[in-house]
């Protein structure tokens, strides 16, 4: 057993993350991800499944080629091309780990590959021992591990190590398992198969039963020593570990797990949020560590305990994971500097070309609103990123609503060769101002998308505070999502509505 006390950070952000139903990404989007993972000094990136498609190869060699510092992996499957795709795409990284992987419990042998046991040993064997021909560094998983029976699941890890693998991942696939018994599990493997010595055990959960992360502290209590994880816990289903919830115990309760990780937690915000901006999943509210009211005490007993001394009611210092307390500073009469050194203490950055835009966004703002909250400067930080690769955007947008003659609007969008369309409904109204202004632009890019959802969040505090607009649209056969920020509520949806489209635009010239 590895007796080291530090805990290697996995990220699958990217790989397990972006399997989430509507959480697909463009490349741009991955690439700023994987900076913002450097940033929070995770140890590994898993930036994709090379062979899954010529995006994800792509991805994958492009972060490979960009991110300099932590291990950058690849998913693989037991088999010659995607061995060989992942390490083509892996190529320009020296800090390259394949990660390969079979499932190994009876039911995914019955109904998913049609194996029989010693073809699955074969397998596991052989992968494993092609791709240490390529790279040093191989992880091996024995997908749906939580299910298999112990003994065979031992074979196969004994054929893993045997062929070379250097990291043997576990994972509870389908979020099945509880912790005492999971950490039995790792007991059992650690105990059992041969030549464990200088083997990285690794645990992998899922969220299905809302036991992730314990399970995940389960298994490093029995002797894992990296933990697969993604940001917000965004994967398949119910999702995986959060990041952000595991790393914060361990550095919480360091006096009780004495495990240390290698992450900056005064990152974790600023990821959280760039993750969610990206993909359009929210945060809830109540969500541990990164969610709105994580910090947030009402009651006025708290307040008063809190008042005295902050450690009455906290656990940890919302600096500690970089939410900035003192929240009321910037005003319309804030420079630049005092701008752009906001922006910086949140944790975000700005290229040189995306200063001015956003500072002009501000000034806007500023003109608008008293207070300017950091969840403000946040919300023009990541718009005016993203607003980089949009083909459309809104420049002028005006509705008038009656009870007796319905809802109107007049609309100005401007094309990214910057031809502007103007358009509007005088002649036929709807039946609601977001209604008319939904089918303004869908008349306009020529997309005739189908309503799934739409979601009012308020992102600031204070009477004028910015209101975010989600909506869900099905186009294609496959849901999108995206969101608006502004202080009027009807452009919020204009915004997100267009940001949806964008996406879409973006998601078919990736393809
Ligand atoms: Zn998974």
């Amino acid at each position: 057993m590895n007796d080291s006390r530090e805990i290697i950070i996995f990220d699958t952000t990217l790989r397990d993350g972006e399997q989430a139903p509507g959480c697909s990404m463009t490349i741009g989007e991955k690439l700023k991800i994987a900076h913002s993972l450097k940033e929070l000094n995770v140890d590994v990136i898993e930036a994709g499944f090379a062979a899954a498609s010529p995006g994800d190869f792509d991805a994958v060699s492009t972060i490979a080629s960009e991110i300099d510092g932590p291990t950058i992996c690849s998913l693989a499957r037991c088999n010659e091309s995607d061995i060989e795709k992942a390490n083509e795409a892996l190529k320009p990284n020296k800090n390259r780990r394949i990660h390969v992987f079979v499932a190994t419990s009876e039911i995914h042998l019955k109904h998913k590959l049609n194996m029989a046991k010693d073809e699955v040993l074969k397998a596991a064997f052989e992968g494993v021992k092609m791709a240490k021909s390529f790279c040093e560094n191989v992880e091996f998983s024995p997908e749906d591990a939580s299910r298999t029976d112990h003994g065979f699941l031992t074979e196969v890890v004994d054929a893993a190590i045997e062929a070379g693998a250097t990291t043997i991942n576990v994972p509870d696939t389908v979020g099945y398992t509880i912790p005492y018994e999971f950490g039995e599990l790792f007991n059992h493997l650690i105990k059992n198969c041969t030549n464990t010595e200088n083997v990285i055990f690794s645990v992998h959960c899922h969220d299905d039963l809302g036991l992730s992360v314990a399970n995940s502290l389960a298994a490093v209590e029995s002797g894992a020593r990296q933990i697969e994880c993604t940001i917000n816990g965004i994967g398949e289903r119910a999702g995986n570990t959060s990041l952000e919830e595991v790393c914060m115990a361990i550095k919480t309760r360091e006096e009780y797990f004495d495990f240390q990780t290698s992450i900056d937690s005064t990152k974790l915000y600023p990821t959280s949020r760039l993750v969610s901006s990206i993909t359009g999943m929210h945060v809830p509210r109540n969500k541990a560590i990164v969610g709105d009211n994580a910090f947030a005490h009402e009651a006025g007993i708290h307040q008063h305990g809190m008042l005295r001394d902050s450690s009455t009611y906290e656990i940890m210092k919302p600096q500690d994971v970089g939410i900035a307390r003192s929240n009321l500073v910037l005003g319309k009469h804030s420079g630049r500097h005092a701008f752009l050194d906001r922006i910086n203490d949140l944790g975000f950055a700005l290229e040189k070309d995306e200063i001015d835009p956003a500072f002009e966004e501000f000034k806007k703002l500023a003109d608008r609103k008293k207070e300017i909250f950091d969840t403000d400067i946040e919300a023009i930080v990541l718009n005016a990123d993203i607003a980089n690769m949009s083909r459309w955007s809104l420049l002028d947008l005006e509705t008038s609503s009656g009870s007796s003659w319905g809802s109107t609007a007049s609309l100005k969008l401007k094309d990214s060769d910057d031809k502007i369309i103007e358009r509007d409904n005088h002649d036929d109204p709807a039946s609601g101002p977001i209604e008319a202004v939904f089918n303004i632009i869908s008349d306009i890019t020529g997309y005739a998308l189908e309503l799934v959802n739409f979601e009012i969040h308020s992102v600031s505090v204070g009477d004028d505070a910015q209101g975010e607009v989600t909506v869900t649209v099905g186009y294609d056969g496959q849901n999108y999502r995206g969101n608006g920020v502004s202080t009027d509520i009807i452009e919020s949806g204009a915004l997100a509505y267009l940001e949806v489209i964008n996406r879409i635009e973006r998601n078919q010239a990736k393809h």
